[in-house]
């Protein structure tokens, strides 16, 4: 009866409660839980750090939609990205896309570059420059697509492909397409990863992060990331956990709804004499949008677009913005809009003038208004 993903968001991971018979999963907000008198754990539960009925439940949710074997939540993105890091052996060469998410980027350049790890930031859409780097051993390739803020489309399974046939760990950040657009581990990836406070959150209201084990992950990589889980400590609370399983059950009516209006918008855009360009893989002119028809379900509700103008245009038209918000993040109900280079500062390879807008559940009439007079 579990098959259809809408029905895995609504029931995976929740069960009628035995003693209440309540229908939604209750908050269990204890740190620690009794031992019996022989010294067992009759419950399965210990210590927060180490697992809770709500991680647990969230855990379950997740390993469903992503078609995992199991997975593990964080306290944020970063501290997945981070679990995957520590996992690694010492001295590992990692392969990273050349346009990525800038926090990802500045956690392996500001910590784990200087502890040893050999990190190469390669344009993974290009097959000729994957298989240069791939005649060195390695062993990670991350994947992030469409990646953030140029909405690069990679090839999950060409690019997957070539890092198992290295012997590398191959890692899809999977934040902006949802496991409701793509499944990375389908197309050959080990583990899919996911910063939860975007579209999986969905309301901006709960940070959160995921790790999803492929059915033939590494067991010594597995066993590494969980160690890391509970020792490192980064864990989401309980009430974060259930935040998240509540906003699971939405996520295939709102990915469509926001991917509907999003594709409109694009289209609305490349047309409009003050856009330069527009970076939405749903359009034709997209260089990714063969590879993105293939394994997306809908191109997404993230657009990035050139204004014509220099930085201080580009910040004037997001401040004349007036029903969408000027502000970080995305993936939430409301649409929000962000200068990127501002955000990411000095170093920042991103254009001057990209402007990322995350599309929400707004009437898309009433966004294209707002843009129209911010556009001017
Ligand atoms: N990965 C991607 C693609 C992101 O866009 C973000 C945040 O914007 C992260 C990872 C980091 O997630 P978090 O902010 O939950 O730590």
């Amino acid at each position: 009866m579990l098959t259809h993903p809408e029905t895995l968001a609504v029931h995976a991971g929740r069960a009628i409660d035995p003693v209440t018979g309540a229908v939604t999963p209750n908050l269990s907000l204890a740190t620690t839980f009794e031992r019996a008198a022989d010294g067992t754990l009759p419950h399965g539960n210990n210590y927060t750090r180490y697992g809770n009925p709500n991680r647990q439940a969230l855990e379950t949710a997740l390993t469903a939609l992503e078609g995992g074997r199991e997975a593990l939540a964080f306290a944020s993105g970063q501290a997945a990205t981070a679990a995957v890091l520590q996992a690694l052996p010492a001295g590992a060469r990692a392969l990273f896309p050349d346009d990525l998410y800038h926090g990802t980027r500045a956690l392996v350049q500001e910590f784990y570059a200087g502890r040893g790890l050999q990190a190469e930031f390669i344009d993974q859409t290009n097959p000729a420059a994957v298989a240069r780097a791939f005649q060195t051993p390695a062993q990670l390739v991350w994947i992030e697509t469409p990646s953030n803020p140029r909405l690069k489309i990679t090839d999950i399974a060409a690019v997957a492909a070539a890092g198992r046939q290295a012997g590398a760990l191959v890692v899809a950040d999977n934040t902006w397409a949802s496991p409701l657009l793509t499944r990375p581990l389908a197309l050959g990836a080990h583990v899919a990863m996911h910063s939860t406070t975007k579209y999986l959150g969905g309301h901006s209201d709960v940070l959160g992060g995921a790790l999803v084990l492929g059915a033939d992950a590494p067991e010594d990589f597995a066993h590494r990331v969980r160690n890391w889980q509970r020792l490192g400590g980064a864990v989401p609370a309980p009430f974060d956990c259930w935040l998240l399983q509540r906003s699971l059950a939405t996520l295939p009516v709102r990915i469509r709804a926001q991917s509907a209006t999003a594709a409109t918008l694009a289209a609305w855009l490349a047309a409009h004499p003050r856009v330069e360009a527009v970076f939405y893989p749903g359009l034709s002119s997209h260089p990714g949008h063969a590879i993105a028809g293939r394994q997306m379900s809908s191109p997404g509700a993230m657009i990035s677009f050139l204004v014509r103008g220099d930085f201080a245009a580009t910040g004037a038209v997001a401040g004349r913005l007036r029903l969408i918000t000027r502000a970080t993040s995305l993936g939430g109900v409301e649409s929000l809009i962000e200068h990127r280079k501002l955000a990411e500062g000095p170093g920042s390879a991103t254009p001057d003038n990209l402007l990322r807008l995350s599309v929400g559940l707004e009437h898309v009439d009433d966004l294209k208004l707002d843009l129209q007079q911010a556009l001017g």
